[in-house]
């Protein structure tokens, strides 16, 4: 087990236009590690000084000697955390900020050469890597999910039927997950260069159909990397995996700074639910390495969906990074110490990664284990396999589930919970209901089935999600290359008022 501290990053930008049309002072410096913020209305006070394992200075360009480029900090970040995910270490990286800070420039930056940010930076490493690979008993597997969270509620970036909110369950062996969230398989850096420029339009679109802004909404990519080992000797086979979640979070700031003023009142206090819990979560874990005694402390992950997805990131099986995106101007001065003391806080977060060796088998074992005693437990109270085996589990409507966990109704009330709910477990002595009995049974035989899915199905799928995509978009009127560009747009095949559902879900895979 390696017990490691999150390690935080700090990064200026250069001003935008409205900052140098306003003519501002720039309140940051950096030297070495330590960044320092000046109070623009309180010349005479001291200025502020934070120590974190990097300060980024990209207030400049390159030919500042002490510039950092995208490419350094993806030396930096980027790179460490790939080794880590190499070595079978969960791994993750949080930008934290405010809106139009460099969150979403660091974390994806643009498509021209030189301003790829971490994500595109690393799945290319990642590829690389994997292609220098001559030894004919390591192969490698590589997923790729990607995800919004909006107001509490899950959206699927990559799949172009799914509409509407994805239930957030919890398993007792899973751990917390999203139910039915695209898992796709990728095979070289195209691949994943293709999907994440889908999600990035789906998540652009849906926004501005919605009357949101992204800025709003938290991004989490995720990568499954695999790595499977044949040993000759033994003629044993092993696998390593890793989970690599990428998160652009929304914009730190006050909601009413962001002219969120005339929304209805829940949606507000939902939209930056999963921001303030973050908050919450990383004091209590800041707290809790201040004062070792209290080890038991309550930290609140099941408050929000953000902090219950990334729960095992903050504290738990990960090796973390969180890079803080900082506006350089004197108008923007209280927010940036506040993302300053916040980055501060969360230096104090200690993890314990383990490495994933063999996760899959030991999960189907506990798996089907789980199966045996649901059933066992059913018959008991006398029903038949005959009764739930005639139910499918993947119904696609998933309306008839019953929902058992609290994350399971997204719809109305995104999250009917509280502080002291415990998380339920999975004791032997425990007592369920019917329902819940056969709810659960469902739920672990569909776990089973997708970790039994072989690497050609799983190709399979891939295929058909993307040929939906393209169907939607032929159905809108636009027609795609091999390689994916544009070659034209003609007439939309049907138009009418009942396919607007289905127009808007295209426009939001433009
Ligand atoms: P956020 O995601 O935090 O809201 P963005 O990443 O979208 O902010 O950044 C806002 C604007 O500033 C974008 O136009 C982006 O290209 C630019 N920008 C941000 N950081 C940098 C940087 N380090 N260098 C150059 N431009 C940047
Ligand atoms: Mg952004």
């Amino acid at each position: 087990m390696a017990s490691a501290s999150v390690k935080v990053a700090v990064r200026v930008r250069p001003f935008n236009g409205r900052e140098i049309s306003r003519d501002s002072k720039c309140v940051i410096q950096m030297q070495g590690k330590t960044t320092c913020i000046t109070n623009p209305k309180q010349a005479k006070d001291a200025p502020k000084n934070f120590t974190f394992d990097y300060s980024y200075w990209s207030h400049t360009s390159e030919e500042d000697p002490s510039f950092a480029s995208q490419w350094q900090v993806y030396k930096d970040i980027g790179e460490e955390m790939l080794l880590h995910a190499f070595e079978g270490y969960n791994v993750c990286i949080f930008a934290y900020g405010q809106t139009g800070a460099g969150k979403s420039y660091t974390m994806m930056g643009k498509q021209e050469s030189g301003h790829q940010g971490i994500i595109p930076q690393l799945c290319e490493d990642l590829f690389a890597r994997v292609n220098e690979n001559k030894c004919p008993n390591l192969s490698y597997s590589v997923e790729v999910s990607y995800m919004e969270i909006y107001c509490e509620r899950v959206r699927d970036l990559l799949n172009p039927k799914s509409r509407g909110n994805l239930r957030v369950r919890e398993h007792p062996i899973m751990g917390p997950y999203v139910e039915d969230l695209s898992k796709l398989a990728v095979t070289s850096f195209e691949d994943i260069a293709d999907l994440m420029d889908c999600g990035n339009k789906a998540r652009t679109v849906a926004a501005t159909n919605m009357n949101e802004t992204s800025s709003r909404s938290h991004a989490v990519f995720t990568i499954v990397f695999t790595q499977h080992r044949h040993d000759e000797l033994t003629d044993l086979d092993t696998e390593k995996v890793s989970k690599i979640s990428l998160v652009d979070l929304a914009g730190s700031e006050r909601a009413d700074s962001s002219g969120a003023k005339g929304m209805r009142l829940k949606e507000g206090a939902n939209i930056n639910k999963s921001l303030t819990t973050l908050g919450k979560v990383i004091s209590a874990l800041a707290e809790m390495q201040s004062n070792k005694k209290k080890k038991s402390e309550f930290i609140p992950y099941r408050d929000s969906v953000l902090t219950w997805l990334l729960k095992e990131n903050l504290g738990g099986n990960s090796r973390t990074a969180m890079i803080a995106a900082l506006s350089p101007a004197d108008i923007n001065y209280e927010e940036t110490l506040s993302t300053l003391r916040y980055a501060d806080r969360a230096k104090q977060i200690r993890c314990n990664a383990v490495i994933n060796e063999d996760p899959n088998a030991r999960l189907i074992r506990e798996l089907k284990e789980e199966v045996a005693r649901l059933r066992d437990l059913l018959c008991a109270q006398g029903l038949s396999a005959a009764t739930f085996a005639g139910s499918k589990p993947d119904d696609p409507g998933g309306g008839s589930s019953i929902p058992t966990s609290p994350f399971a109704p997204m719809a109305e009330s995104p999250l009917a919970l509280n502080g002291e709910s415990e998380p339920y477990s999975c004791a032997e002595d425990e007592i369920i209901c019917t329902e819940e009995a056969m709810e659960r049974l469902q739920e672990t035989e569909k776990i089973i089935a997708e970790l039994n899915e072989t690497w050609e199905e799983k190709l399979r799928k891939t295929e058909a999600i993307r040929m939906d995509r393209e169907a939607l978009l032929a159905e809108m009127g636009v027609a795609l290359r091999e390689d994916g560009g544009t070659v034209g747009v003609f007439s939309p095949k049907k138009v009418s008022a009942c396919s607007r559902g289905h127009t808007q879900a295209v426009a939001a895979f433009l």
